[in-house]
Parts: C-alpha cells; sequence; structure tokens
C-alpha cells in the first residue's frame, strides 16, 4: 500500500483490460489516477468501481475521454489531469489495438490505423507530460509494448512493426530525458487474458482451438492477468525503480526464452 502516495498518474486506455488493472493497482498504491480512455462510459464504470473500491471519498480518481491518436486529445486530459490533481507524475502509454494483416493484402488504411493507435499514440501521450516532467526533473513514463516488439509470427503485420517503434520510443526519450530525471521504460507482455484476447480467438476458424493452442504455447501453461502486468507497471511508477531507465521488463512466463516448443 502507499508505494504511489502523493503521486498523479494518467493511464491510456484504462476502461478496461491492462489499462483498467493498472489504474485500479495505481490506486490501491495511493495514486491519483487519471483514465484517459476513448470509450468514456467504460471509463466512468471503470472509475466508479476504482472510487467505491477505495470506500467514501478516499481515490482521486478521474475519467477523461482520450483518444490517443489526436495530440489535442491527450493535451487536453493531461491538462485535466493537473487542474484536477497537479502536475502528472507517471504516465501509461497503454492504449493499443491488435490489427494483424497479410502484409501485401493489408490496406493503406490498416497501417495507419495501426500506426496511429500503436506508435503515434505512445508518442503523443510522452509529448504532452515531457515538458512538465523535464522541468520538474522527475517523472515516470511506461510503455505497454508486446513480445511482438522483439519477435514476429506470421500473419500479424503490422502490429509488430509498430511495438518494435514503441521499444525504439522508449530507449530514444529515456536516453534524451535521463540527465533530467526522467524514467521511460517498456513492459513487454505476452498473452494476457482481456477483450483484445477474446476477441483474437474468436476471429480464429475454431476458437476453442485457439484458445486451447494459446494455453499451450507458454512454458507456465497458461497465459498472464491483466493484474500481473499492473504488478510490473507499479514497481516502474514508484521510487522503487530510481535506476532503472530506457528497459524494457518482459512478462510472458518465460514464453520468449523457449527456443521450441
Ligand atoms: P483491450 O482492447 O482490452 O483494451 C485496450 C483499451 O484501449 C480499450 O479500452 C480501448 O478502448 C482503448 N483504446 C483503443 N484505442 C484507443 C484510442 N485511440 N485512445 C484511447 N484509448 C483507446 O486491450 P489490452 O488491455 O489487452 O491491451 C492493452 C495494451 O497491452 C495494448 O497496447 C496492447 O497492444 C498491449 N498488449 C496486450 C496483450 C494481450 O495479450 N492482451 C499482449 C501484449 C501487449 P475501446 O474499447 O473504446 O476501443
Amino acid at each position: 500500500m502507499n508505494r504511489l502516495a502523493g503521486k498523479v498518474a494518467l493511464v491510456t486506455g484504462a476502461g478496461r483490460g491492462i489499462g483498467a488493472a493498472i489504474a485500479r493497482a495505481f490506486a490501491a498504491e495511493g495514486a491519483a489516477v487519471v483514465l484517459a480512455e476513448l470509450d468514456g462510459a467504460t471509463a466512468q464504470t471503470t472509475a466508479r468501481e476504482i472510487a467505491e473500491a477505495a470506500g467514501s471519498g478516499a481515490a482521486r480518481v478521474l475519467a477523461v475521454p482520450t483518444d490517443v491518436t489526436q495530440a489535442a486529445s491527450v493535451q487536453a486530459a493531461v491538462a485535466e489531469a493537473e487542474r484536477a490533481f497537479g502536475p502528472v507524475d507517471v504516465l501509461v502509454n497503454n492504449a493499443g489495438i491488435n490489427v494483424f494483416a497479410d502484409p501485401l493484402t493489408m490496406t493503406d488504411e490498416d497501417w495507419r490505423r495501426c500506426f496511429a493507435v500503436d506508435l503515434d499514440g505512445v508518442w503523443n501521450g510522452c509529448r504532452a507530460v515531457l515538458p512538465g516532467m523535464v522541468e520538474r526533473r522527475a517523472g515516470s513514463i511506461v510503455n505497454i509494448a508486446s513480445t511482438h516488439a522483439f519477435q514476429i509470427i506470421p500473419g500479424c503485420f503490422p502490429y509488430p512493426v509498430a511495438k518494435h517503434g514503441v521499444i525504439g520510443l522508449t530507449r530514444a526519450l529515456g536516453i534524451e530525458y535521463a540527465p533530467r530525471n526522467v524514467r521511460v521504460n517498456a513492459i513487454a507482455p505476452g498473452y494476457i487474458e482481456t477483450q483484445l484476447t477474446h476477441d483474437w480467438w474468436n476471429a480464429q476458424p475454431d476458437p476453442e482451438a485457439a484458445r486451447r493452442a494459446t494455453l499451450e504455447l507458454p512454458p507456465m501453461k497458461r497465459i498472464g492477468r491483466p493484474e500481473e502486468v499492473a504488478m510490473t507497471a507499479v514497481f516502474l511508477a514508484s521510487d522503487e525503480a530510481p535506476f532503472i531507465n530506457a528497459s524494457c521488463i518482459t512478462i510472458d512466463g518465460g514464453r520468449t526464452a523457449l527456443h521450441h516448443e
């Protein structure tokens, strides 16, 4: 408890899935949390749940409809967070979408949609908070990448290209602003059970077979839970990780270390 006491955090795509778990964990650790989410209704519901879990008046939580593909929208969310709670100490760039296609039949629209959310969205978040963090010489940015950031599955193009970019952005900004005590790190989750994963299973010819195959892949014979990603986000956001910068922590139960099934 209270590992993030006194901090103000903004989490993108926090209405559901990994982002919602991170927002819950941050609030439980004492942070004021802003849920910057495309779907305003989902964000409100999650914010209400967080407030209820904390008891009356205890949680400082706010839902702000935000589209990470629009720089002005993210800047407005940061401004609203600052008005409500003060300067943003922690940003989690979590919003992301799966765009899985065959490279040569993929449409230009698919390419742009993928990069608009998965890479531009991360940059829009970073550039909205960095000026304040640099000025205050304090801040932690956590970018949710993916194991697709360093491993390729055929047919998943161009999602891994954007996620490779997230690692590049993390490393570049981490180095750029290290002298100002702003840390920029990434988390690379493997399969985590969220709506995104269920949508992917349901898009397969045999959803149940796809689900079973996914559960067989990891050495631990299970996929991850959003809360397991949230615990690492708390650590990276907190003052317990002051010398971790421009790094990426993989959360996949050992899957990427496995050479053969
Ligand atoms: P979900 O689809 O469950 O949640 C993503 C959230 O982001 C949704 O609430 C969605 O809102 C929101 N969002 C989408 N587009 C935007 C946008 N333009 N602006 C603001 N919010 C937006 O996904 P996960 O929780 O599974 O994934 C979260 C992150 O983790 C993503 O970056 C994903 O790539 C990454 N990841 C997930 C893995 C997994 O197995 N689940 C594995 C590796 C990485 P709406 O519902 O309105 O679209």
